[in-house]
């Protein structure tokens, strides 16, 4: 798990970077301007950057995909990029979710929010070398199953690495103190699909979740998914 802050306003960020002789992967890339502070963090992991050749995507989100066109562009290697087939479109550019954007800006003055509208539309896209489905298998690290979320947005994917029991989360939990918390309502958008999607994760033997808002969660795993589904 990388801890990697934003410039200035210091909010911390969880991607996840797992390797072995083959593969490093990163899972998530940051903010934008943040694209350093992941190569940096990959490299204080004690894994030479030029290593890097995968990179999985759990949703488009600018705090997850908005770091990743300055890593691909600051590396000399082929880097893959890896995200589920539903979210492919919003990663690339081609399909727009303005019904999630108007969620987070309804309070804002009426050009604040045409501005928010326009970064996103004009906002920094990659192509997706692999689209991947719920429950397929990548032989990468030991194994990482696919588990497609919907919900928080149409393509979200949660990770299990079956190594080391672990999931990742992406936005679909959030935990705080060690907890697991449920999906934030006000960026998520389909907030029933994305409780529905929690049931999924209860078929796997999880040792601990890794959640890109809020860090690390052991202990009791399925009970705490359990209580927040209800
Ligand atoms: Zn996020």
């Amino acid at each position: 798990m990388l801890e990697v802050s934003a410039p200035g306003e210091g909010m911390v960020f969880h991607p996840v970077l797992i390797w072995d002789d083959q593969d490093v992967i990163l899972i998530d890339a940051g903010l934008p301007p943040m694209a350093t502070a992941v190569k940096e963090a990959i490299a204080g992991s004690g894994v030479p950057f030029e290593r890097l050749n995968k990179v999985i995507i759990t949703h488009h989100d600018i705090d997850h995909l908005g770091g990743l066109p300055g890593i691909l562009s600051a590396a000399q290697q082929k880097i893959t990029v890896l995200a589920h087939e539903e979210e492919k479109p919003f990663i690339e550019g081609k399909k727009h979710l303005l019904a999630k954007i108007e969620k987070t800006i309804a309070n804002l003055p009426p050009e604040e929010q045409e501005e928010n509208r326009n970064n996103y539309r004009n906002r920094e896209t990659v192509e997706v070398d692999v689209a991947l489905s719920d429950g397929q298998q990548l032989p990468y690290c030991g194994g990482i199953t696919v588990i497609h979320t919907p919900g928080h947005t149409p393509g979200h994917l949660c990770l299990y690495l079956t190594a080391t029991k672990t999931l990742i989360t992406g936005d679909a939990l959030n935990s705080n103190q060690g907890k697991l918390m449920g999906p934030i309502p006000m960026f998520t958008v389909d907030q029933k699909q994305a409780m529905a999607s929690l049931r999924k994760l209860l078929s796997f033997e999880i040792d601990r979740v890794i959640c890109y808002h809020g860090g690390l969660v052991q202990g009791d795993i399925q009970e705490q998914i359990k209580k927040l589904i209800g």
